[in-house]
């Protein structure tokens, strides 16, 4: 029986909802101060891939706290900083060299951004002002993040406060293709409303494109064609456009590779992730550049005009070298890629579900799409609230999920999203199976009357 509080004076995101408060973790589960064990389906969200209760990264932290806590990056680096950007540079896809740290995703796309712009300005094209980005996607709660994110439904009431300069594109999405009459083939089609985007802003406007490669929360494990970002990069190339790819989610394994973009065989210009690099053990998040990009910096000896107070905090580079350390010798990115099709094997039961419209994975990434009629895939009306209507009764079988919403058509759609930690096994997996089968039971009755 889940219990939960409403605790006074934290202001916790819905005043309706009462959370469970968690009191601790061990390996892929999760306990909370009632005793309810939940296994974590969701490593937090995709950001404890190593799992919990690792000592060794406590004792990091302890350490290094008790050395040295913080160092202020416009006067210092410290060691831990320096060696993470190295091991950070060496698991990046080719000349990914440069590492800059902070300490979140949406701080960590706001640095891309920035970067983008300023490696423009520093090459004598300041009229470059436009990002080009896509619709269901999203890179973060800052108004900048938001502003080149793509969910209709977290940008809605920020709008007026948006940045003008982000024209959105729509991007691949299998199960509702934009582009029937190309389907299955619509990778050309895809990648040419970058290039209408770019070529609309004007091609000397446009000072990045920015996407997820495989898109996470708002969309769920949507994953593109396979030649959609050679043909971005190559769009990119011609219009002298950078290319942010989003790893925030997919880094450091998720996918079963350690970038999801390597899937696709493309370097981008700059690479942001996040989550993952530190395991949830401390707040930390990066940014890779390529050597040219640097270049335009180191060569011209212009600094990059940014600082976050928090920014490579020795603290946080510890947690990330502990937990980095644990991630390549236990070989997490082979276990996730091993375990990949035992992963969709253990979700397919679900689609005997008649509310269950699509369940798409990769690597440890799952997205399972609802919809009120399968065979028109019409979704199921907002007010339900179907995505969080799953997510409860998951908790109440005793197993985490992610509900999102809005994929369909900016508005209406909804998901839950999977990222098991990397350490799971065959029978976490099996585990997982039964208890959302348990889940998908309990709310069939509630679903049963369609839209
Ligand atoms: N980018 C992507 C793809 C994300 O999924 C997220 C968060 O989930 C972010 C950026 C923002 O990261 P954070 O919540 O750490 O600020």
């Amino acid at each position: 029986m889940v219990t939960a509080a409403r605790p006074a004076h934290l202001f916790a995101l819905d005043p309706d909802r009462a959370y469970p408060v968690l009191a601790r973790a061990d390996g892929v589960h999760v306990w909370d101060t009632a005793g309810n064990r939940y296994l974590d389906a969701i490593a937090g969200i995709a950001v404890t891939n190593i799992g919990y209760g690792r000592r060794e990264v406590a004792d990091a932290i302890a350490e290094q706290a008790a050395k040295l806590p913080f160092a202020v990056g416009n006067i210092f680096a410290n060691e831990p900083a320096i060696r993470l950007a190295r091991i950070v540079s060496e698991i990046t896809p080719g000349d990914l060299d440069w590492v800059h740290f902070c300490t979140g995703g949406s701080e960590a796309v706001e640095i891309a951004l920035k970067l983008a712009r300023q490696y423009h300005v520093e090459r004598g094209e300041p009229g470059r002002d436009h990002i080009v980005s896509r619709w269901i996607s999203y890179h973060g709660a800052t108004l900048g993040g938001l502003s080149v994110g793509g969910s209709v439904l977290r940008r809605r009431k920020y709008e007026p406060m948006l940045v003008a300069n982000t024209p959105h594109v729509r991007g691949p999405y299998e199960y509702r293709c934009p582009w029937p009459e190309t389907h299955p083939d619509c990778g050309p089609a895809a990648a040419a409303e970058v290039e209408e985007a770019i070529v609309r802003a004007g091609p000397d406007r446009v000072a990045a494109f920015i996407a997820e490669p495989v898109v996470a929360s708002v969309g769920g494990a949507i994953q593109p064609q396979p030649d959609y970002f050679e043909r971005v990069r190559e769009i990119c190339d011609r219009y002298g456009v950078l290319l942010i790819v989003d790893e925030v989610v997919t880094g450091f394994g998720r996918t079963g590779t350690n970038f999801a973009i390597e899937h696709y065989g493309v370097v981008p210009d700059i690479l942001v992730m996040g989550k993952g690099i530190s395991g949830g053990y401390a707040p930390l998040a990066a940014v890779a550049v390529r050597d040219h990009v640097h270049a335009v910096f180191a060569d011209q000896h212009v600094p990059f005009e940014h600082i976050f107070t928090f920014g490579g905090n020795p603290v946080s580079s510890a947690a990330g070298l502990a937990v980095l350390d644990i991630w390549r010798r236990e070989r997490l990115v082979e276990n996730a890629a091993r375990l990949g099709p035992a992963f969709a094997a253990a979700l397919e039961p679900l689609r005997e579900f008649p509310f269950v419209g699509d369940i798409r994975t990769i690597g440890l990434m799952a997205g399972i799409e609802f919809v009120a009629d399968q065979a028109t895939k019409e979704p199921f009306p907002p007010a339900r609230r179907v995505g969080a209507m799953v997510r409860e009764a998951g908790l109440r079988n005793g197993v985490v999920t992610y509900p999102g919403s809005g994929m369909a058509d900016g508005t209406r759609g909804d998901i839950i999203s999977l990222y098991p930690p990397l350490t799971f096994t065959q029978e976490h997996l099996d585990d997982l199976s039964t208890r959302l089968v348990g889940a998908f039971r309990d709310v069939a009755p509630q679903l049963r009357s369609g839209a």
